[in-house]
């Protein structure tokens, strides 16, 4: 399959990606760049004063000298740069990105040891210790980034520099890792290595990489005290002294065999990446039960455990999920990270089954939490994506240091911004996906190229005015083949559709949420047209702080109120009306948006409040106002404000 995006609101980003993003995090890993690192939260443990991630690279390869600074993964940073680099190498080449790239890669090249291991922070400060603190050391987890760059790389330049390097560490890894005597029967506390192994896989064809994969997903949980024993062993052999951590199974999915895991539980984005992974890994193994573990764990997150906007873990505290139906909106963490890591997901369950339930989530977080992430000038970040934020609580409650008004220019744990710059210049791999005599369409924006299916290959181009309104056309030409099958996601927030083929209306045949259509000419035009109207969602009665609320979504995009529209305590406002007018507006502060706005109320502060906290209840004082919602991806993009995506409802 072979297709490019050529759609102007992800063109945009695209641009962003490759004139901003990539240089400035380059500069900023190479300590080049003069600004503030936040710390993603208060703990003076976090590493803030600079990325330092080329250095460090540097020193392990000899060439400087100094000590490691900053994270364990902080490699990772570099290997995510370097994919974002690649893939935007594959949709615009540039010579002058091509040399960037070759002086990183010379860099991990001479970095690496002799036995093909590489983790700065181990090589340069406590080689003694390698993969022997695995519930922390991000060994493995950085091998899987590496291996990521490497196939995008690969897949971008054919050059397979980095294929031969993340060879001769996987081959380390095989050297060190199995249920053989001797090696650890373990896996890295951080998933990612079994999601990057699938696909150098898919590149290489080796298959002993799906079956290191599986064993690391099957290991883990098998001995729940795996991580406490290695490390009363480098006690007991002098490499450490104690005490020994507490280590919390859960957050690392650690406490029982993956298969066994029904919710989702612990560190959001591990749990996504192990998933994500477990998806790829059934789907190439044919293994039915690693399968339906998936969807039990799929279930458990989207019915119970995920905010509208896409987000996951709903709590800082160990970035993690808590329990069914805990959504609070304004301590939440929703990392931009683990709803990439949904996207990751959401699209390995397609291999599987062609369900609109996948890839509607698959679109709610791209469209809202994970371009959330960036600002519109592509150079600030959020790491942590509340639903409603109150700008003094950030800066005055401590339960609340996480959550950011501004996006800030770069963190301490820098894992978000190179992770959106990766995911959003592949976006052409979650388009389509196709099996022996059918193309599935999931996401609709302007692109166009080849996809092959058994007998032939179906030239396709997809014409759309998405995401701002709902009219999308498909050009076909079929290539070496009589016959195919059209699949056409039916998106949840379309109430009606109707399908022109050829220039008259079809029915098709609808199943699980796709629509399909039979096509055996050699060309032909198919136009569909999605009702896209504003949509008031309710949540689920047991999320306690939705309760009397809705949320409102127009196409992909949820929506939210800006205290720079609607004035201050957005928590006095409530929607009256079910009326809600569409207003497009072209190349404001936003860029090219549709703005909501309906007619609502807000509470007054009479003066009985003055010097008072409470009084007896008499009925409020409101006044009319106009409500202006804005999409939530653009929020805190103008001024520091209030902001909040659920809003009260009278009836
Ligand atoms: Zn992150």
């Amino acid at each position: 399959m072979s297709i490019k995006v050529n759609d102007k609101f992800w063109e945009r980003y695209f641009k962003l990606i490759r004139d901003e993003m990539i240089p400035y995090q380059w500069n900023v890993l190479h300590d080049q760049e003069n600004i503030t690192i936040d710390k993603e939260r208060d703990d003076e443990n976090i590493p803030s004063e600079k990325s330092h991630a080329i250095q460090n690279l540097k020193i392990a390869a000899g060439l400087a000298e100094g000590d490691h600074y900053g994270w364990l993964f902080q490699d990772s940073d570099v290997y995510k740069w370097l994919e974002a680099a690649s893939n935007s190498y594959a949709i615009h080449p540039d010579e002058k990105l091509l040399s960037m790239m070759d002086e990183v890669i010379s860099l991990i090249e001479a970095a690496q040891d002799e036995d093909g291991y590489i983790s700065t922070y181990y090589q340069i400060n406590n080689p003694k210790l390698k993969f022997r603190r695995l519930f922390e050391s991000h060994e493995l987890y950085c091998a899987g980034h590496l291996i990521e760059a490497a196939v995008a790389h690969y897949k971008a330049t054919g050059s397979e520099r980095l294929i031969t390097v993340s060879n001769q560490f996987v081959q380390c890894i095989k050297n060190h890792f199995g249920d053989e005597e001797g090696k650890i029967n373990g896996a890295d506390g951080h998933q990612e290595i079994e999601l990057a192994l699938v696909k150098l896989y898919e590149v290489t064809k080796d298959e002993s990489l799906l079956e290191l994969s599986a064993y690391f997903l099957e290991v883990r949980g098998q001995d729940p005290d795996f991580y406490k024993k290695q490390l009363e062993e480098n006690i007991e052999n002098g490499l450490s002294q104690g005490p020994i951590p507490t280590i919390n199974n859960e957050y690392h999915q650690s406490h029982q065999p993956v298969m066994e895991q029904e919710e989702a539980v612990g560190h959001a984005v591990r749990l996504v990446y192990m998933a994500a992974a477990m998806a790829d890994v059934a789907y190439y193994l044919n293994n039915e039960k690693m399968y339906e573990a998936c969807k039990k764990i799929w279930k458990n997150i989207v019915t119970k455990r995920m905010y509208i906007t896409g987000g996951i873990g709903s709590t800082v505290h160990g970035e993690a999920f808590t329990y069914d139906y805990d959504l609070p909106n304004d301590t939440m963490y929703c990392e931009t990270c683990a709803s990439i890591g949904m996207m990751f997901f959401a699209k390995n369950m397609l291999k599987h089954e062609t369900d609109a339930s996948y890839s509607d989530i698959l679109e709610r977080c791209l469209y809202n939490t994970v371009i959330s992430g960036v600002a519109l000038d592509g150079k600030h970040f959020f790491y942590v994506n509340p639903l409603e934020v109150q700008p003094e609580a950030c800066q005055k409650d401590p339960g609340k240091s996480h959550v950011k008004a501004t996006r800030p220019s770069w963190f301490g744990c820098a894992c978000c911004p190179p992770n959106i710059a990766r995911t959003l210049t592949s976006l052409d791999q979650y388009i389509y996906s196709s099996n022996e005599d059918s193309v599935f369409a999931h996401l609709f924006m302007d692109n166009e190229g080849e996809i092959n299916l058994d007998k032939g290959t179906v030239a396709i181009r997809q014409e759309t005015t998405m995401p701002y309104s709902g009219n999308v056309r498909f050009y076909l030409e079929l290539d070496n083949i009589n016959k195919m099958r059209l699949g056409i996601r039916i998106p949840s927030w379309a109430e009606d559709f109707q399908i022109i083929k050829d220039g008259k209306e079809v029915e098709g045949k609808l199943d699980r949420g796709y629509l399909y259509l039979e096509i055996s000419k050699r060309q032909t035009v198919i136009d569909v047209h999605f009702e896209m109207k504003a949509i008031q969602w309710a949540s689920h009665p047991l999320v306690r702080g939705n309760q009397g609320k809705v949320a409102l979504q127009r196409g992909p995009f949820v929506y939210c109120l800006e205290e720079e529209d609607n004035g201050e305590n957005l928590h006095l406002n409530s929607i009256t009306n079910q009326q809600v007018t569409e207003k497009p507006v072209g190349d404001s502060a936003l860029g090219d948006i549709v703005l909501l706005e309906t007619i609502g109320q807000k509470e007054k502060i009479t003066k009985e409040w003055n010097e008072r906290l409470y009084q007896k209840y008499a009925t409020k004082e409101v006044e009319q106002t106009q409500l202006t919602f804005i999409p939530y991806y653009t929020w805190a993009n103008r001024s520091s404000g209030q902001m909040q995506v659920w809003v009260n409802k009278k009836e």
